[in-house]
């Protein structure tokens, strides 16, 4: 928009100037509802709660590791939120998931060759330690169990590093990124589909391993299991995936920053081992191995037009704050549901919001939702957790619910806290019409690329996988997978302010375009099992 102003645009598309003018016909609501869109843009620019909201979210309550004290909490006041919003039908939908895990406090410090505080995170769902213990450090790289038998009777009493550090990284990419057309039109290509019925067994068995890996140093006697950071310059992270009963880690293990495992391990090559304390003080809580999705709406007035959804997942790591993975997109939600419901008109179809849990442990409550309301696949009940996951990909056939084709619509936020830039089309390449049009209105706000790639990792995969029309934005990266995604950076200071008014406005937009619409999303086919993508294809045993 060279000639007009952002805010003078607003004003004219509140007059309804705009909406007629002949070369613009692209930027009015076409089939939604341009009265409606500008005062969304007035309400979400001009008095956006986006900001104090996040606030009160990361600054105040902080992480929300699934099934913690921190996430019922955060729950609690979340379903306020949207209550005093005028949001209706707040209620938790209930799912089964694991431990409840509470870090109350902890401490990693050096004690000898001399006092050294290191940067270090408990992994989650660690076992406590039971006061503080003090030992040597020895370097033990274990990656299989093949490695074991090296070991066996040397780690009684230690503090065992179960890698060796490798190199510091040398950077290339941009700490901090905005997109640029030629980055944007990069993402538009159709990815091809993969089918690979071996890759999801080889993944399971991979992630079991630290859990052996836990159990064999407590036969061992070993005190503690110390992992590296998988990024540098002081990031720690603290994720961790035993959280079944039954299932825990055998020893109280920690992730530490490369910096200071590196030192660790030139010290113990090049003299007597240093020795390390670590205190952590964590409860386990067997009381309710349930999780809950928090959902809520604004209710339609055409019960038989379906209803349209957005979504984030609430939960976070333990690391950081949990602000950009995924507070932004939580918050984004929240500030939508309030800027439609400040309209105070009934939309056609209901608009539902979703807050998801257990998103981190393998897309857990979304799943289960998909499971209650849209479809099931038959997945071996057994299966827990990651495993889970792994498995429920590749489980025929799908079988469609109720609600299944009553869903016209899923916008999910997962991608950090940068600005909308258009949407992914998700290989549905007939769909890009219809959400260039609700799209339109938000051009000048920077939202006008659709691309035909795919995004992975979140809550709208699995309703995509069962072909609905689920969908995510284009977000420009910020510093989001440098450094913040499940770091201790993920702090409110790496979230924009102007990035988080403009991805409610757009959030609020597509939803109340998408249940107002005469058209509707065109869905892809009901998945069958496909053929296996290689067919003479052979696992290397090495794997
Ligand atoms: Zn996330």
């Amino acid at each position: 928009m060279p000639t007009v102003s952002r805010h003078r645009f607003a004003l004219l598309v509140a007059a309804g100037l705009l909406a007629s003018a002949a070369p613009l016909p692209a930027l009015a609501a076409p089939d939604g509802d341009s009265a409606a869109i500008a005062r969304i843009i007035d309400e979400g620019m001009n008095r956006s709660e986006a900001m104090t909201t996040a606030s009160a979210l990361m600054d105040r309550i902080g992480p929300r590791l699934t099934n913690s004290e921190n996430m019922r909490k955060a729950q609690t006041w979340a379903m306020d939120q949207f209550r005093k919003e005028g949001v209706a039908n707040v209620h938790p939908e209930p799912f089964d998931f694991g431990l409840g895990w509470n870090l109350d406090s902890y401490s990693v410090s050096m004690v000898s060759p001399r006092y050294l505080p290191l940067t270090a995170i408990p992994v989650a769902w660690t076992p406590p330690t039971a006061g503080t213990l003090r030992g040597p450090v020895v370097v033990a790289p274990m990656a299989r169990e093949e490695h074991f038998a090296e070991w066996k009777g040397k780690l009684a009493g230690k503090i065992v590093l179960v890698s060796l550090p490798g190199q510091t990284y040398e950077g290339k990419d941009p700490w901090f990124e905005r997109l640029t057309d030629a980055k944007i039109a990069e993402l538009d290509t159709y990815t091809m589909p993969v089918f690979d019925p071996d890759a999801a067994a080889l993944q399971v068995r991979n992630r079991s391993f630290q859990g052996k890996l836990a159990a064999f140093l407590k036969a061992e006697g070993a005190l503690a299991l110390v992992k590296i950071s998988y990024r540098d310059s002081k990031l720690i992270h603290g994720e961790g995936y035993n959280f079944q009963p039954g299932e825990t880690l055998g020893v109280p293990a920690i992730e530490l920053a490369q910096e200071d495992y590196r030192r660790l391990v030139r010290l113990a090559k090049t003299g007597p081992s240093p020795e390390v304390e670590i205190s952590i003080s964590a409860r386990y809580d067997a009381s309710n191995l349930r999780s809950n999705n928090l959902i809520a709406e604004i209710p339609g007035s055409d019960p038989k037009a379906g209803y349209v959804m957005a979504g984030a997942h609430f939960d976070s790591w333990i690391a950081g704050d949990g602000a950009n993975d995924n507070g932004a997109g939580s918050v984004t939600v929240i500030e939508a549901a309030r800027l439609i419901a400040k309209l105070g008109i009934k939309p056609k179809r209901t608009i539902r919001f979703a807050l998801w849990t257990g998103e981190e442990q393998g897309l857990l409550g979304s799943r289960a939702y998909i499971e209650q309301h849209l479809a099931t696949r038959p997945v071996d009940p057994a299966l827990k957790g990651m495993d889970s996951y792994a498995a429920w990909r590749n489980a025929w056939p799908i079988t469609p619910k109720g609600e299944y084709s009553q869903l016209k619509a899923y916008f999910n936020m997962d991608n950090g806290s940068g600005r909308f830039r258009g949407i992914y089309t998700e290989g549905n390449l007939g769909a890009g019409k219809l959400l260039g049009e609700w799209l339109a209105p938000f051009a000048m706000l920077g939202a006008d690329k659709l691309v035909a790639s795919k995004t992975g990792g979140t809550d709208h995969v699995f309703m995509q996988a069962i072909g609905l029309p689920a969908y995510q934005f284009i977000q420009d990266p910020l510093d989001y997978g440098s450094s913040v995604h499940h770091s201790n950076l993920d702090t409110l200071d790496h979230m924009r302010a102007d990035d988080m008014r403009q991805a409610a406005v757009i959030m609020a937009g597509m939803l109340w375009e998408a249940a107002n619409s005469e058209k509707e999303l065109p869905r892809a086919v009901l998945p069958t099992q496909p053929a296996p993508t290689d067919p003479f294809k052979v696992r290397d045993p090495a794997q």
